[in-house]
């Protein structure tokens, strides 16, 4: 039985004074039936951690390098998200894959950096407009579902998130039957890869989740939560989705 999972990503967005949205959300939601994940700054997480004490929201880092430690300007190691009160890293996020040229097997050495670190990987993936229009959305999948997977993934150290790139950030959203098409396709895939394990691994869907359009999402089979953008930064919108996460 998979938990269902609501998984906030903050991006770069968030100062002290926005921890009282986490907070919110904590006063709103003591007894979650489902999971609860806020992925802040980095800079955030320590406070964070420290504003939430033992509240049900698990925290977690944006990108990590693959690296434990060494002479890596800017850059932050698993270690250190946990170390700072992560138990989960985003890998592998579209913004990453475009603005910073982050390859698959980038990602993946990323997430066995997570893995040995005790890190929760959420590993993104998602086709582009281009390649959805060309009939190419499912081949892309597969080209980074067994890409990006780190050997010794397991359910309990690793969840997908399929993010159709034209659909983040941009108000539009698949259609249901676009969306239960690639989980699907991922169930199989996961199962292919994995054998019995894939079974176990949380599938969230991504891009321009709210409110409004949640609870239709929510309904769809081998949808397991979502992995929520803009909507994770107000308590109000992203406690909603969570209620809607919590109803399916
Ligand atoms: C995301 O960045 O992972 C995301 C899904 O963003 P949004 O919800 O804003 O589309």
């Amino acid at each position: 039985m998979r938990r269902k999972l609501a998984a906030g990503n903050w991006k770069m967005n968030g100062l002290a004074a926005d921890l009282a949205e986490a907070q919110a959300l904590a006063a709103d939601h003591g007894a979650p039936g489902c999971d609860i994940l806020i992925c802040p700054p980095a800079t955030l997480l320590s406070r964070m951690a420290d504003t939430l004490g033992h509240a049900p929201i698990a925290l977690g880092g944006q990108d990590c390098h693959a690296g434990a430690a060494g002479a890596h300007t800017g850059d932050v190691s698993a270690a250190m998200l946990a170390d700072a009160g992560a138990s989960h890293v985003i890998l592998g996020h579209s913004e990453r894959r475009a603005d910073h040229a982050e390859t698959d097997a980038a990602v993946r050495a990323k997430a066995a950096a997570a893995q040995a670190a005790g890190l929760v990987a959420v590993i993104c993936l998602g086709e582009t407009e281009a390649d959805r229009d060309a009939g190419r959305t499912l081949e892309v999948i597969d080209r980074q579902l067994a890409g990006s997977l780190p050997g010794g993934a397991t359910g309990a150290n690793t969840v997908i998130a399929y993010e159709p790139v034209w659909a983040i950030g941009s108000g539009r959203t698949p259609t249901p039957d676009q969306i239960a098409e690639v989980h699907a396709f991922l169930r199989a895939r996961l199962t292919d890869l994995m054998a019995a394990e894939g079974a176990a691994v949380r599938l969230l869907y991504g891009g321009s989740v709210k409110p409004g359009n949640a609870a239709e999402i929510f309904a769809l089979p081998e949808v397991d939560g979502a992995l929520v953008g803009g909507a994770s930064l107000k308590a109000a919108d992203f406690g909603a989705i969570i209620t809607a996460l919590e109803q399916a």
